[in-house]
């Protein structure tokens, strides 16, 4: 492109070859309305290559009507093939230097504070203007009349090769060619292969073109390259869902991961069709495929603007420009499907879950969308109304979610902030305070005292509850150690992430330690175990051949599955506090879960017993071991041996 004209491009003859030029320029000018027509995917990368492509096509035009020009000097007036000389060679600077923000663009870098943005850009934009004076100077070029041929010669100044070699190929091309391979990585696979392509393309027809300065080949190679783009990259088609032709997933999350740089639209709205399947289960696939492009129409219908994703088969994601639309679009919605809907034939009343925000960076990539549907679709339940605001005060807890996350990280990284505490477990039998259940605690700086019931189900959110895991296992193997006269610990363990096979890596730090695993008791939730019941089976027995026993830990609390639960191979159940409670049918089911696991003979431990009248319930019910506040609070390490001590039978 630009590099041809450079490199010997240009003789000072400028008589050449341009047919080939003109059939780039039919072929670009089909791509370009071909383009044009179809649906354009609202991020930067794409409204660049559009802008690329026209300038493009306007830049072949004028290196067309250059070549006329000069050729026709004996009959036009030099002025104007001067003028649109300098047109066309400031259109060449404006060329490489799109292909420069292109790529900067796919990096995500933000162009505006980037100092190689500024350092690339200040003497392009100054060498544009310096080309497109050239009348008043004359020191890029010059036209001299040919005594010889009657028509002018085109005569490079110093100018030409400075503005061409120095800031057109010296600091764009290289720094789009020193770009792609530094961040090559951060680049897409198929942006990285298409840049490399087009710089060989390029590469080539430079040289044969150096080889043979009477053709002129920057069109042909231009025009290759769109195509190639085109093909790859810049096809709007392959984020298009083919059913309702609203954008895909794959779009929704490369939207989601540029908005960080862009100004982007923030007010959203997410809708489920509830039993989707059920609906395509009976009325077949092309019905659902027919009534989720009717839903797509409908949107359009009520506002034209707005960008509607499909992001899994029964949920749309809308994106509005503000907060009328947002509202005017939910009331439409409404209105629209408490009618029912016609699909081939059959009428259907469907059943809308809708929520809608404002999404001031609460999320902006695939990771934190996820976390923030999961969180969102397990707290609002649609049970009052199908269609749900979430206030400022959600977004607040969802952006302290992702605080917390941060601070989480952090303190894992450094090993700060996270420390155990321990909480005694009274005897009932023996008398005495024999073992305790480590806990966990987080105390920060900006958040001051995060309790593990907030953070650790966000840790199991975010992928971060294996590490807290093996956190919370070497502290605790660490206190056995030093502790011999601890006769065992409980240990709560999130498992969430049973995938990495933890078992070996539980034995091995155990064994590090080098303390008797029965001494250890790792307490499992029935959220865990029903969520995962093959998996915790397995890591159970691997640990349990080992000695390591297993308590389970808040039971009655989910009420879920208990059947499964208990034929898992436990030692202890740890009946939750919420059984402690007045209700006639919580007292009725405290005495059936007792004698369940009395008739188990599985060990029973209550938890969170605060007064006198429940010790004493604890004692009639010949409860086998008690924790509470009325004994103590969680302590840390060197007060629990102070209260054991004060506490000796
Ligand atoms: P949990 O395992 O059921 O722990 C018992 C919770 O009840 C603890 O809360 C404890 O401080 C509290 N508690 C004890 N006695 C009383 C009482 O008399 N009254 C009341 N109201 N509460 C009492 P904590 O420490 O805030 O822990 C909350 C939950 O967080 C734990 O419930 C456990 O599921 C989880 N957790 C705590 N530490 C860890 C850990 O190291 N790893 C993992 N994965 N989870 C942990
Ligand atoms: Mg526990
Ligand atoms: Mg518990």
């Amino acid at each position: 492109m630009t590099l041809l004209s450079s490199i010997g491009a240009l003789p000072s003859n400028l008589h050449v070859n341009y047919y080939f030029e003109v059939c780039s320029l039919v072929f670009l000018v089909a791509i370009t309305i071909a383009y044009y027509g179809r649906k354009k995917f609202p991020v930067s990368t794409y409204r660049l290559f559009g802008v690329a492509l026209i300038t493009l096509v306007v830049n072949l035009s004028l290196s067309i009507l250059f070549c006329v020009l000069l050729d026709n000097s004996n009959v036009v007036p030099i002025a104007w093939v001067e003028a649109v000389a300098e047109l066309y060679f400031f259109m060449q600077l404006v060329e490489s230097y799109l292909i420069f923000a292109y790529v900067f663009y796919s990096i995500g870098k933000s162009l505006r504070y980037s100092p190689i943005y500024l350092l690339t850009t200040l003497p392009s934009a100054l060498g544009a203007i310096f080309m497109f004076t050239n009348c008043l100077h004359h020191l890029n070029f010059t036209f001299v009349l040919n005594s010889e041929t009657g028509v002018y010669d085109f005569i490079p100044g110093p100018g030409f090769f400075i503005l061409l070699y120095i800031v057109n190929w010296g600091l764009n091309t290289a720094a789009t060619l020193v770009y792609t391979i530094v961040f090559r990585k951060s680049l897409p696979k198929q942006i990285l292969f298409t840049l490399l392509c087009i710089m060989g393309i390029v590469a080539v027809a430079a040289v044969i073109q150096t080889l043979n300065p009477q053709v002129i080949l920057s069109g042909v190679s231009f025009t290759l390259s769109v195509m190639l783009a085109v093909v790859s990259v810049c096809d709007p088609d392959v984020k298009v869902d083919r059913f309702s032709k609203a954008f895909n997933n794959e779009a929704f999350i490369e939207y989601i991961n540029v908005q960080r740089f862009e100004k982007q639209r923030k007010y959203y709205i997410i809708f489920d069709i509830e039993s989707f399947g059920m609906f395509s289960e009976k009325f077949g696939v092309v019905a659902s495929n027919e009534l989720v492009s009717i839903i797509r129409k409908f949107i359009e219908t009520v506002n034209k603007k707005s960008f509607i994703f499909r992001t899994t088969s029964s949920r749309f994601v809308l994106l509005l420009r503000n907060e009328k639309e947002q509202k005017e679009m939910v009331t439409a919605i409404k209105e629209r499907f408490e009618q029912p809907v016609r699909v081939k034939g059959n009428e259907v009343v469907l059943t809308i879950h809708l929520f809608y925000f404002v999404n001031n960076k609460v999320f902006y990539n695939s990771d934190l969308y996820n976390n923030f549907i999961a969180r969102t679709l397990s707290t609002i339940n649609f049970r009052d109304s199908n269609f749900v605001e979430l206030g400022q005060e959600f977004m607040d807890r969802v952006n302290r979610d992702r605080k917390i996350r941060d601070i989480l990280e952090n303190c894992l990284k450094t090993n700060t902030g996270l420390y155990m505490v321990y909480q005694p477990i009274y005897d009932m039998n023996q008398k005495c305070f024999n073992h305790c259940e480590a806990l966990i605690r987080l105390d920060n700086n900006e958040l001051g005292y995060v309790g593990p019931g907030e953070f650790i189900p966000i840790a199991e959110s975010f992928g971060l509850a294996n590490q807290i895991d093996f956190f919370v296992l070497n502290e605790t193997c660490a206190f056995l150690q030093r502790h011999p006269e601890i006769e065992s610990l409980e240990v709560n363990i999130s498992c969430a992430e049973f995938f990495n096979n933890p078992s070996e890596r539980f034995l091995k730090t155990i064994d590090n330690y080098g303390i008797d695993p029965n001494r250890l008791c790792l307490e499992i939730t029935e959220t865990i175990a029903v969520k995962y019941p093959t998996k915790t089976r397995e890591f159970m027995n691997d640990l349990g051949q080992h000695g390591i026993k297993f308590a389970m830990d808040d039971f009655g609390s989910g009420y879920s599955n208990m059947a499964r639960f208990i034929t898992l191979p436990f030692t202890v159940a740890k009946l939750d506090k919420s059984l402690l409670g007045e209700a006639v049918n919580v007292k009725v089911f405290f005495d059936a879960a007792v004698n369940l696991f009395r008739s188990l003979e599985i060990p029973i431990v209550i938890e969170g017993v605060e007064t006198e009248e429940q010790l004493a319930m604890s004692k009639n019910k010949k409860i086998d071991f008690v924790q509470g506040y009325y004994f103590t609070k969680p302590l840390k390490e060197e007060d629990l041996f102070k209260f054991l001590k004060d506490n000796k039978k």
